[in-house]
């Protein structure tokens, strides 16, 4: 699981240095956390680029099953309220097991709920992954102005938006120049449901992994831009590399 400190990578994407950080040293399971709008997706792209381990997003899984996940999943998504825990554990554990996520991982959008939260630690545990969870804290009006401005590509999944990360092109993806689209659940009215869903179910998460005494950092990523988020996480992850390396 471990990576080699010789292990360096080549020039990076969007002026994000792609080398990897040592810290993989001490940690296999990065957790994104945070309320939707915080940017998790847009990080653990950069991530992904910078660690060469998968993103593994638990939107975009669900999204790209489709139909194929059966009706009741699909009305749930686009209700804005959450899957059920049964499913998703499932979706995850096949995920992670798969040989790309050896040596480490990304999770955005997972866990969600106090029971995916404890499946997860109980995962970590049995198999000796070290997480680390990273939460992205962000005020609630920044958030709101994010959603609704988010943009997608429907073929590569990149992100935008059109006040604070337009595409060089109006609506069109700078990655494959696919024409960009608002997600079905980036509706006004499905955000107010996506926003008091994780008020009511996934907030509580963090306390739980505060209690159990797993390994959170916070990172104020209200402002400045994907790549000032990303330094301050960066900052993070070497602080706690320090940290392990002394103790
Ligand atoms: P966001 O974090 O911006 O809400 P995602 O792409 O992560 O967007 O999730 C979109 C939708 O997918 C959620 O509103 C929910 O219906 C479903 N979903 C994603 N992850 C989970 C999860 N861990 N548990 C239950 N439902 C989930």
């Amino acid at each position: 699981m471990k990576a080699s400190r010789r292990d360096r990578g080549g020039s990076g994407v969007g002026g994000v240095p792609s080398e990897r950080f040592a810290f993989l040293f001490f940690v296999n399971g990065l957790v994104l956390f945070g309320s939707p709008g915080s940017g998790k997706g847009t990080q653990a792209k950069l991530l992904e680029q910078c660690l060469r381990i998968p993103h593994v997003s638990t939107g975009d899984m669900l999204r790209a099953k489709g139909a194929a996940a059966g009706s009741v999943v699909v009305a749930t998504m686009e209700a804005g309220a959450l899957v059920s825990d049964e499913v998703v554990n499932l979706m995850v554990e096949d995920r992670l097991s798969r040989e790309d996520a050896a040596r480490g991982f990304i999770l955005d959008g997972y866990p969600r709920t106090r029971a995916q939260a404890e499946h997860l630690c109980c995962w970590f545990d049995q198999r000796g992954i070290r997480e680390l969870v990273i939460h992205l804290s962000v005020d609630y009006n920044v958030i709101i102005a994010r959603l609704t401005g988010r943009r997608q590509c429907p073929v590569c999944g990149s992100l935008y938006n059109i006040v604070s990360q337009p595409p060089r092109v109006d609506e069109l993806c700078d990655r494959d120049g696919q024409r960009l689209v608002v997600r079905d659940d980036d509706r006004e009215s499905v955000i107010r449901e996506r926003l008091d869903a994780y008020e009511r179910q996934t907030r509580p998460v963090l306390d739980y992994l505060n209690a159990a005494g797993r390994r959170v950092y916070s990172v104020d990523a209200s402002q400045g831009s994907p790549e000032e988020v990303f330094q301050k996480i960066r900052q993070a992850l070497e602080t706690h590399d320090r940290k392990e390396n002394v103790g």
